[in-house]
């Protein structure tokens, strides 16, 4: 078997949200490439990072913290499901949670954070396709949420995150794309911080882009193709 070469993936990664931001009408380099490097050897995420990137996503605590100790210098993204129980280890090694998905979880984040002084920079993920599998608040809980969460002072909301279903064709999920940012705007009325929608995955990305993604997270498209 041939090694994957991840530089040269990662380079046509780029290249394609670059034509992705040209296609949209984005400002040319707006857009920020998270490699998500879940079950990626230290070795392969080593290239990547010298070819440039400095953000990385995990989408488990326990696989975050073994691969950060090897590779501190990068920003670390979670980017899956947070069990409370371990909100201890994460908020003070990202840069940004992306998957805040109810109250406990703020409650929970927002009180080991005031307890070490800390403000933890969080994305609300929203379930816009409404699959059970999936987490996240229903977009219409979304703006109570926040009005509730904005009380919790060491939680700093800076926008929203959604997973789109896969699906053989990615232009039957440009509507979620669409449905995310639409959100996200409107929130910024009342709450101008928050300003950042994270969504996109190797299968629809370039659509997620053109729709005003201002985080993409692509695992597969880099380190396994
Ligand atoms: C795995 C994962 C990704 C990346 O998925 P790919 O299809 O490999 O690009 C993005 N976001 C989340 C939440 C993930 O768990």
């Amino acid at each position: 078997m041939t090694e994957v070469d991840v530089v040269a993936n990662l380079e046509s990664v780029q290249k394609r949200i670059r034509a992705a931001e040209l296609r949209g009408g984005r400002q040319p380099g707006s857009v920020k490439l998270v490699a998500v490097t879940k079950k990626v050897p230290v070795e392969q995420i080593t290239k990547v990072l010298e070819a440039g990137i400095s953000d990385l996503g995990e989408n488990r605590v326990q696989e975050l913290m073994a691969k950060q100790e090897q590779l501190p210098g990068a920003n670390w993204h979670l980017i899956g499901h947070l069990q409370t129980n371990k909100v201890k280890y994460v908020i003070n090694k990202t840069v940004l949670i992306h998957s805040l998905d109810r109250w406990k979880l703020a409650e929970t984040i927002h009180r080991l954070a005031a307890a070490k002084g800390l403000t933890v920079d969080v994305l609300v993920q929203v379930n816009i396709s409404g699959e059970e599998t999936k987490y996240g608040l229903s977009p219409n809980e979304v703006e109570d949420f926040i009005t509730e969460a904005s009380q919790l002072s060491a939680i700093n909301i800076r926008g929203l995150m959604t997973m789109a279903p896969y699906v053989d064709n990615p232009e039957e999920v440009r509507p979620i794309f669409k449905e995310l940012y639409t959100m996200r705007q409107k929130l910024a009325e009342k709450w101008p911080h928050i300003q950042l929608t994270s969504m996109g995955m190797t299968n629809d990305f370039e659509v997620a882009v053109e729709e005003g993604a201002d985080i993409v997270r692509v695992g597969s498209a880099i380190f396994r193709a």
